[in-house]
């Protein structure tokens, strides 16, 4: 085998490798926005929680008010009444009085009915608020695996990198452009085995001076097809 193939392949296995550290590196923003997105469902349903809960408070005041408001009325009535002489307004007054009297009756039983909702409901985003808490606890500790796993890719890619340009320094110069080149444009695979007369990358076959060449090792051969390197089986 050609010496200069011989280093290129170990240059290629270390390249192989950091494909796969850039790879996995490259797939962690996706995982932390895929564990972050767990949280969505949950946080849905205590936000429909919180805003019903809300809306039944509202209501609840709104009734409040309107009880306050015919009390008043009805205080306004009794002093009309009071003040009055005439007895078919006094009569005409107090139906008034018997009238908004039992309005508030209807109004006390609605306040009672949203008093008991708002109880549940509050009831319910309790139980939504654990519910994303053990979630989120779930989520962190995806998280926290991901950060340590982003670091140790990190250094891996570092030790990787530092291996690589060592290497690339022992590498005839007149080579090595040509392999950068080929890695890039071939998916990681720069140098592959010519086996059963065929190129490993392409899996074309190879014409018998190729095959001859790269049985001979004295020169750097390339498939004819593809124009990777080729090594003997
Ligand atoms: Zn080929």
């Amino acid at each position: 085998m050609h010496p200069v193939i011989k280093e290129l392949l170990i240059l290629q296995e270390r390249d192989q490798k950091l494909l796969i550290v850039q790879r996995d590196l490259d797939r962690i923003p996706r995982d932390e926005a895929n564990a972050n997105g767990q949280l969505n469902g949950d946080q849905q349903v205590l936000q429909k929680a919180i805003d019903a809960l809300r809306q039944c408070e509202v209501a609840t005041k709104k009734i409040e008010l309107d009880i306050a408001t015919r009390r008043n009325t009805i205080l306004r009535l009794k002093q009309q009444q009071f003040e009055t002489r005439k007895n078919e307004e006094y009569t005409a007054l107090g139906n008034e009085v018997i009238r908004y009297t039992k309005e508030i009756d209807g109004l006390e039983t609605q306040e009672l009915e949203h008093m008991e909702i708002a109880d549940n409901l509050r009831a319910k985003v309790k139980e939504a608020e654990a519910q994303l808490a053990r979630s989120q606890s779930l989520v962190n500790a995806d998280l926290a695996d991901l950060t340590a796993k982003k670091a140790q890719l990190l250094q891996r890619k570092e030790e990787l990198t530092t291996e690589r340009k060592n290497l690339c320094s022992g590498v005839d110069p007149e080579v090595l452009p040509l392999y950068e080149k080929l890695m890039k444009s071939k998916n990681g695979s720069a140098v592959v085995q010519a086996s059963n007369g065929m190129c490993g990358g392409c899996h074309m076959k190879l014409v018998p001076t190729t095959l001859v060449k790269v049985l001979a090792g004295s020169e750097i051969t390339q498939c004819e097809n593809c124009g990777r390197m080729l090594y003997p089986d």
